[in-house]
């Protein structure tokens, strides 16, 4: 059976598994296939939770695949779940290569975002429940940086306990189990490899997942292929704002594919949307100019940040710095703000001729709806959440009220979406990740000949 067969064979799954629910699954496991799995503890999370590795197979490759480097991508867990299983289930599938899988890296992260892990799937429900821990505290990038005026050293317990699972395993291909929100299929990759973009772009078609062909997420990916990239390195983040004057990074570090760069290691990342649009692989031309689109887009964005940081700023005295969701606004608003004059110096560099794809408007436009929905989600979730703890100043009231009615129109506005969005099957998302990772493998075993 080829991996693409097996990827093809998880069932249906109506819900992500929250943090208890992965142990849960993976230690049982681990009991009924003791002679096979060896479960061993990495690390613990700064709220206590342990974090558990489970490693099967002879080797001599060495696979490491992690989940949860981004608490609000689930995705991953399942594929976690999903490739111990099946490594139990089937000798011939765990030959020659030793498996190591984390289910879950920041548990601390993903336990806030459980809210909408049982559904219902749309984007407002989503967004609501939502949380994405402050940079710095991203366990994908805060690994140690160093590189000009930069300097990160703020290791998290759960990136040091990753850190440390690197440098022993010194793994000959890792996995990042990563996702997007809305959109199509695209990959990074750390080393071009002979044949991978088709075979990347084979499963995605498999499984009649679109390639997100629309904007790159970030102007400094390198292009290898449609809709599959290099991996973003933080030194080319900090170089591409050097060159147009704008503050270059210091609050976060280098990725864990950087960091495991050192030992030869082949990284990939599989990034999936919960939700396809018609428009995220359209690449008809628009009537519109693509600068007057992006700035357009900047504007908007640049008023919806501006709301959002008058409720933050007023709010703030009066908000416990403790909260994982107050700590990620104050650190997204301030890098937020500084998107509009990063983007309108990309503006400048555009030819104000070139007419814009379906896809480059649809990604545009909905870069912003991602931001407002997610951010101001949490913004509400702060401040609902220090007043539901019973001593909340008087003033703290107002600014909660102003707050909900403007994002209850965010809301609206992008329930009014709803009918062009399509959900993916969360049985199709894992499959995609499933045969990816195995299809790295492969291509990893062909170059080495
Ligand atoms: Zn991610």
């Amino acid at each position: 059976m080829t991996y693409l067969d097996r990827a093809h064979r998880v069932p249906e799954l109506d819900h992500f598994p929250g943090v208890d629910e992965i142990s849960r699954r993976l230690d049982v496991l681990t009991a009924k296939h003791p002679d096979l799995i060896t479960r061993r503890r990495i690390g613990t999370s700064r709220l206590g939770d342990p974090i558990t590795m489970y490693s099967i197979g002879e080797g001599p490759d060495q696979a490491l695949v992690y989940a949860g480097v981004h608490p609000n991508e689930p995705i991953g867990f399942w594929t976690a779940i999903r490739l111990v299983e099946d490594l139990c289930a089937d000798p011939g599938l765990r030959a020659g290569c030793r498996w190591n899988v984390i289910g879950c890296i920041d548990p601390d992260g993903t336990r806030l975002n459980e809210g909408w892990f049982d559904g219902p799937f749309d984007r407002v429900h989503y967004a609501a429940h939502f949380y994405r821990p402050a940079p710095a505290e991203q366990v994908e990038w805060s690994f140690p940086f160093q590189y000009k005026d930069a300097y990160f050293d703020q290791v998290m317990p759960e990136t040091l306990a990753l850190m440390r699972v690197i440098d022993d395993l010194k793994p000959t291909i890792a996995v990042s189990l990563h996702n997007t929100e809305v959109g199509g299929v695209y990959y990074y990759v750390s080393k071009k490899l002979k044949g991978f973009v088709d075979e990347l772009h084979a499963i995605a078609a498999s499984f009649d997942l679109p390639l997100d062909l629309g904007e790159p997420e970030t102007p400094v990916a390198k292009v290898i292929g449609p809709a599959v990239f290099g991996m973003i390195s933080q030194q080319a983040v900090y170089d591409y704002a050097e060159e147009r004057g704008l503050p270059t990074p210091n609050e976060s570090g280098s990725s864990s594919a950087a960091y495991a760069e050192r030992h030869g290691t082949v990284n990939l990342v599989a990034e999936l949307p919960y939700w396809t649009h018609s428009s995220a692989d359209d690449q008809a031309e628009t009537e519109l100019s693509y600068q007057q689109v992006l700035l357009d887009v900047v504007d908007e964005l640049e008023g919806n940040l501006q709301v959002m940081d008058e409720v933050f700023q007023a709010a703030r005295p009066h908000l416990s710095d403790d909260s994982q969701l107050v700590r990620g606004i104050a650190s997204f608003l301030p890098h937020l703000l500084r998107r509009p004059g990063r983007e309108r110096a990309r503006a400048t560099e555009i030819d104000p001729g070139r007419r814009a794809t379906v896809s480059e408007v649809f990604g545009l436009r909905d870069n912003n709806r991602m931001y407002r929905l997610r951010y101001g989600g949490m913004l509400m979730r702060a401040l609902d959440g220090e007043i539901a703890r019973g001593s909340a100043a008087a003033a703290l009231h107002p600014l909660a009220h102003r707050l909900r009615e403007i994002y209850g129109e965010w809301q609206q506005e992008a329930a009014s979406l709803d009918q062009e969005l399509h959900a993916v099957p969360i049985k199709d998302l894992v499959g995609v990740q499933y045969a990816a990772t195995f299809a790295l493998l492969d291509a990893v075993r062909r170059e080495a000949g």
